[in-house]
């Protein structure tokens, strides 16, 4: 088959993503040294490190919005090189930690927005992709809202707003950077259900946050990054361990764990202290 012209056949039992060894320089410096993750079906996984450690950058990189200087990225069994356009917005949405909010537009034009990835150039929605539009609101908890203009919401609105909109692209995967960051702890606890809901329902989710205990409490699996390097991958139970915490945010911090519950104990201030 001529270059090019292949079309991409993803593998059912393939892992929804798989990073290896993904390298990223950015003017002159070597931003992400080497990072790996592999994502399963029904899944979510989260990434943590402090700031800086270089997770966004990561997470560009396997979405495909910034092309890596080495290692290697797998949809679905397809090569990321392979992947471009609809067909990229076909296995993976992406909810960047800084959304650029347009003004005068609704929430419902923004979700049908979403939904456009899967539209031919000057196509309008179909019925089908209607209903799709209104299951994604249905599901981000934004009944009522869909005349709403974007710039009239909080923030833990407009955080469902995106999440609604990479939803309606209806891809298996949602990536979703730092979605709770600015958010309060009830706000925090929405979004954080509704993430749950759609590992439930089969998708795989990867969560970008650097709240360790936010991780600890909804993550099936954690991957530790610092310094441009992903550290350690494994549950929040085995990973996140007094000796990591301390050795990579400087902490001395706990998780401790009490009937299905998790919380991160630290020491805020130095005990000895006089
Ligand atoms: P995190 O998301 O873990 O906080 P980032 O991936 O945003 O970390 O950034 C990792 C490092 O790369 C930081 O030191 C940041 O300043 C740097 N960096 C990220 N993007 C760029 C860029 N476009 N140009 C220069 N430096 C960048
Ligand atoms: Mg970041």
């Amino acid at each position: 088959m001529a270059p090019g012209r292949r079309t991409a056949a993803f593998e059912r039992k393939a892992p929804l993503l798989e990073a290896k060894e993904v390298q990223v320089t950015i003017g002159g410096e070597e931003i992400l040294e080497s990072a790996s993750l592999d994502l399963r079906r029904g899944e979510l996984l989260a990434i943590v490190g402090p700031n800086g450690a270089g997770k966004s950058t990561f997470a560009r990189a396997f979405c495909g919005l910034r092309r890596p200087q080495g290692g290697e990225v797998r949809w679905m069994g397809v090569p990321l090189t392979e992947l471009r356009g609809r067909k990229l917005a076909g296995v993976r949405a992406y909810v960047p930690q800084r959304a650029q909010v347009p003004t005068g537009v609704t929430v419902q034009a923004a979700v049908n927005i979403g939904r456009s990835t899967h539209l031919k150039p000057l196509q309008g929605l179909s019925g089908e992709d209607r209903e799709a539009v209104r299951e994604s609101i249905a599901r981000a908890r934004l009944e009522g809202f869909e005349d709403r203009d974007l710039s009239t919401l909080s923030g833990g609105e407009m955080q469902r707003v995106q999440i609604a909109v990479a939803l309606a692209q209806g891809a298996p995967v949602l990536v979703a950077d730092e979605p709770t960051a600015q958010l309060d702890l009830g706000a925090t606890a929405a979004i954080s259900k509704m993430l749950r809901e759609l590992v439930s329902g089969g998708m795989g989710v990867v969560l970008i946050v650097h709240d360790l205990a936010l991780a600890a409490a909804i993550a099936d699996r954690v991957v530790v990054m610092s310094h441009g390097r992903t550290i350690a991958t494994g549950t929040p139970e085995a990973v996140l361990t007094g000796q990591l915490i301390s050795e990579v945010w400087g902490v001395q911090a706990e998780l401790v764990h009490r009937e299905g519950r998790s919380a991160l104990h630290v020491e805020w201030l130095d005990q000895h202290q006089t």
